[in-house]
């Protein structure tokens, strides 16, 4: 962790004097220019303003929508400024949405046009048919201003499809919506610019996928080409809620339940598995059943149908709800005790006779061992499973965390907020002395949380894309300076084979 030069501040551009009189009153310890209307005067103040001396530079205004969702208010963060002649990215936008987010503000992320006049609507279909979200006269011209410092862009709506700006400014209100709204918004900008500077970014390894997941998204993959949509899901095919509304997008339909599937139809088991009783359901509706249970998850399915069979009593230390343990618990529930913490032992209803012990896939490594102790402390003669139920791809991601959270200011874990294994990697980071967070994307991340952290590990829950970890990267780019190191604490190499009605496309 090495002490870093900042430069200061923060710099908004705002084209009108209310915009910029909006955001002053907001923001009255930040410099704020006003650079006027248009093209020309916006080149003109963004040269001007690329020495001033300042760590962040920021475009505050109102903005006209394309998108037809759009209404007066409504706070747009530009991903993009698309300007006559060329596109600028701006990685860092996310950072803003969230930091909006904190104000209770729920912004809406992507391109946004510069254009050199007024738009007609005929011109403001034709833009919108690009996924442009809304159109400004200035942006694409003020962006230069930043140098490479960080770049941001929050325009409000004003104006609409439906409502165009010449009816917006024959109102007395007219505007007045939108300014309100920029004055609101205008401090997320000052939260955003205050998490600029250099950092080191560590990326942990292994993350992201691991065999079971990638196992399952593979399976709902080679069924939809298959068989062709729609394809049912049992629960979400994994906790993800990137990897859903991908399959989603492909044709495949989530559900919570069997009697939601027609009858006759094709379902897809999740990887977390199912209990006997869902099968049996299955049968008999006549469905098309493909099975993406992990095989490691089956493989606790089974020790528990062996203990049951040889009288033992299972504790199963999982957590409740978790659709994993109520597959599990479904083979035994005559056998099975359900626990979470050491402290629910002394409350456990079991016979005398012997006991035996499993636990969830996804749990973190030191808390069941030390359930496990105090249950061996309670019942001497407990057994366990061949070899430990936690898998191979949790442990190993704790491992990873357990390592660079030593070496970190801050840990950011990718995984969505139903995910067991990536809440886990969260607690084992915490315990590490690391202040970590659970994000779902770059767009959950508060810059108040990098402020100081020069340090930041990233890593995936199991369930987590790939493509998340390059966002979130992306986007800590676009507050400065960022020196990668992949950082491979384990190798990790485990693949599973595909069903076989799936395994030749
Ligand atoms: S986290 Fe472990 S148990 Fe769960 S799908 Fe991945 S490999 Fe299987």
């Amino acid at each position: 962790m090495t002490e870093r030069t900042e430069r200061p501040g923060l710099l908004v551009l705002a084209p009108l004097a209310v915009e910029a009189r909006a955001v002053r009153r907001a923001l009255p310890h930040i410099r704020v220019e006003r650079t006027g209307m248009g093209p020309k005067r916006a080149a003109r103040a963004a040269e001007a303003a690329k020495g001033t001396p300042a760590g962040a530079v920021a475009v505050a205004g109102v903005c006209g929508a394309l998108d037809p969702t759009l209404r007066p208010g409504d706070v747009v963060v530009a991903s993009e400024v698309r300007g006559p002649d060329r596109t600028v990215a701006i990685p860092g936008a996310g950072l803003l949405v969230a930091a909006l987010r904190r104000l209770g503000i729920d912004a809406r992320l992507g391109p946004m046009v510069s254009v050199p006049h007024l738009v007609s609507r005929q011109e403001r279909a034709e833009l919108a048919a690009t996924g442009a979200l809304a159109v400004d006269m200035e942006s694409a011209w003020l962006a230069p201003a930043a140098g490479d410092r960080p770049f941001a862009v929050l325009r409000v709506v004003v104006d609409t499809p439906d409502r165009e700006l010449k009816q917006v400014l024959a109102t007395a209100t007219g505007g007045v919506t939108g300014l309100r709204a920029l004055r609101t918004a205008a401090p997320a900008l000052a939260s955003w610019a205050e998490a600029a500077g250099s950092r080191t970014v560590l990326l942990a390894s292994p993350r992201s996928f691991c065999a079971g997941v990638e196992r399952a998204i593979e399976i709902v993959e080679r069924a939809l080409d298959r068989y062709g949509p729609p394809v049912y899901v049992r629960k979400q095919i994994v906790h993800n809620v990137h990897v859903v509304r991908d399959l989603e997008r492909r044709g495949a339909i989530f559900v919570d339940a069997l009697d939601e599937v027609p009858e006759e139809a094709l379902v897809v088991f999740s990887a977390h598995g199912v209990s006997p009783q869902v099968r049996h359901e299955a049968r008999e509706r006549s469905l098309k059943v493909i099975d993406a249970t992990c095989p490691l998850v089956t493989k606790v399915h089974t020790e528990a149908k062996r203990f049951a069979r040889a009288g033992y009593t299972i504790v199963l230390v999982g957590h409740e709800g978790h659709e994993e343990v109520e597959g599990t618990t479904g083979e035994a529930p005559e056998a099975i005790r359900l626990i979470e913490r050491a402290d629910q032992i002394d409350d456990l209803d079991l016979d005398g006779g012997p006991v035996a012990y499993l636990t969830q896939t996804t749990l973190a490594v030191d808390e069941v061992t030390d359930v496990v102790e105090a249950l061996r402390d309670k019942f001497p003669h407990l057994t366990g499973p061949g070899s430990d139920d936690i898998c191979y791809a949790t442990s190993n991601r704790q491992d990873a965390v357990k390592v660079l959270a030593r070496e970190s200011d801050l840990m950011l874990v990718i995984g969505s907020g139903n995910s067991s294994n990536s809440k886990r990697l969260v607690e084992v980071s915490a315990r590490e002395g690391c202040p970590a967070w659970l994000v779902d994307d770059e767009t959950e991340i508060d810059p108040a949380w990098l402020v100081g952290a020069r340090t930041v590990t990233v890593t995936a829950g199991a369930s987590a894309p790939e493509v998340l970890v390059d966002r979130v990267v992306a986007a800590l780019r676009g507050l400065g300076p960022v020196e990668v190191q992949e950082r491979e604490v384990i190798d990790e190499n485990v693949q599973f084979t595909l069903p076989i009605e799936l395994r030749r496309r």
